[in-house]
């Protein structure tokens, strides 16, 4: 039987860079991964999947020597973002030129950020990826956890990390319950043509059905989240491109002009889910495996991947005064850092979305008052900017680094 120091279930964007972060740790460390990420090329399709990728993260990326291989196949950065009340008056407009910023952040296919972690991963050695592999049990005993895989081979390990997103098998093999309730929204994504340039701009229209966003891409073409009702969901993936573009137009009020045409379509079930406990004695979950927020601000990978530096950050730190990684205590820091924070995320996500799901009138004018009022106190919205590009709280050292500084982990 293979024995490990940690074993990660999941390699995705978020269990992909726990791996990376804890690459040069000295200890053995294992990535199951159940489908081999595609290799991804400058002149390839645009994937259907992008994410909105903070300040916050893409410092970690730095750090960990992905950032370039996202860099050099594409990357395209949003320097502005405009929000409003499409059933209202609201407007907010934040530049990051008021932070004397070059972007707000960027937008990153999702298969783009895993293989350049996944390359740089391959790159610094040291970690042994079972892939393609799959959890299929689990059983503890006093010398750690022992996981069986798919193809019947047998793995232990001192510290078995659960990234394995919302329908976390680990999750569910530790009987960690997932609370939380579905919204009734599903997101309808796709890439499309616009008229108009979409000036490098992250826009949102807040729909009494549910918020529908243009993300800015490097070849000039948007990607659109349009979350709405299940029903509305499935008629625009059944409408042909003619009917689907005139309703997104319409949606969007026109406001990057005509919608010339849509790629391929694809509905997301939206949910809010979280778990009480993120660890047990040899066991911690990451990612989507502990919380699942609505898209609206683009937030939810961009708290898996702080999870991911965090939790290493702690392990690191338990190695170095020679702790055992395992222990609960240990596992309990990371827990205390990062629950309380995801908690407040995932309570604002929530509230945006029942705030601007109302029709009732007198909080529909509340609402647009206040969206006027921030946007016209630049102090305000220097915090709120600093808040969504993941720059405030207590960061972990890897997104706290800047390039002119050395990077070392303890
Ligand atoms: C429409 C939409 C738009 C979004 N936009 C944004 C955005 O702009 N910004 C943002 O921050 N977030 C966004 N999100 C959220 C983001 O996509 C998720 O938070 C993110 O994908 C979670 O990453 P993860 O690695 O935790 O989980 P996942 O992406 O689910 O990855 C889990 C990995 O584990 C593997 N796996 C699963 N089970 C097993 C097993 N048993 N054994 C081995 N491997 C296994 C899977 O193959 C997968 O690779 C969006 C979500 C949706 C639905």
């Amino acid at each position: 039987m293979d024995r490990f120091d940690v074993l990660i279930s999941g390699g995705g964007m978020v269990g992909t860079t726990l791996a990376c972060a804890l690459q040069h740790s000295g200890m053995k460390i294992g990535l199951i991964e159940a489908n081999p990420p595609a290799d991804i090329h400058g002149d390839d399709p645009v994937e259907l999947r992008v994410s909105a990728i903070t300040r916050a993260s893409q410092q970690i990326f730095t750090a960990l020597e992905a950032w370039p291989g996202m860099a050099a196949r594409r990357i395209s950065p949003f320097r502005e973002m405009h929000v409003w009340d499409g059933g209202g008056e609201g407007v907010i407009h934040f530049d990051a030129a008021e932070l004397g910023e070059d972007a707000l952040g960027h937008i990153v296919e999702n298969a783009v950020v895993q293989r350049a972690l996944w390359d740089a991963l391959q790159a610094g050695g040291g970690i042994e990826l079972l892939c393609p592999a799959a959890v299929t049990a689990l059983q503890r005993d006093g010398d750690g956890i022992a996981c069986r895989l798919q193809d019947g081979r047998e793995l232990r390990a001192r510290l078995l990390v659960g990234a394995d997103g919302a329908q976390s098998r680990v999750r569910h093999f530790a009987r960690i319950q997932a609370r939380g309730w579905s919204y009734d929204q599903q997101a309808v994504v796709t890439t499309v043509v616009t008229e108009g340039s979409h000036c490098e701009t992250a826009w949102q229209r807040f729909l009494p059905t549910g918020p529908l966003a243009f993300l800015p891409l490097h070849d000039g073409r948007s990607s659109i989240v349009w979350s709405t009702t299940p029903q509305q969901a499935r008629q625009l993936l059944a409408d042909d491109e003619q009917s689907f573009c005139r309703q997104l137009e319409s949606a969007f009020a026109a406001t990057l002009g005509r919608i010339e045409s849509c790629g391929e379509r694809a509905a997301f079930p939206l949910r809010l889910q979280y778990v009480d406990s993120y660890v047990q004695p040899g066991l911690a979950l990451i990612g989507d495996a502990a919380h699942s927020v609505h898209p609206l601000a683009g937030q939810g990978v961009n708290l898996g991947i702080l999870d991911a530096a965090c939790l290493a950050e702690v392990l690191l730190d338990a190695r170095a005064q020679g702790g055992d990684i395992a222990a609960l205590k240990v596992l309990r820091r990371y827990e205390r850092w990062r629950k309380g924070h995801n908690l407040l995320m995932m309570g604002a996500m929530d509230g945006f979305k029942r705030l601007f799901g109302t029709t009732w009138e007198p909080l529909r004018w509340a609402r647009g008052a206040g969206m006027n009022l921030t946007n016209s106190l630049p102090p305000l919205k220097q915090l709120i900017m600093n808040h969504a590009m993941g720059r405030s709280g207590d960061l972990p050292a890897l997104a706290r680094w800047a390039p002119h500084e050395q990077f070392s982990v303890p």
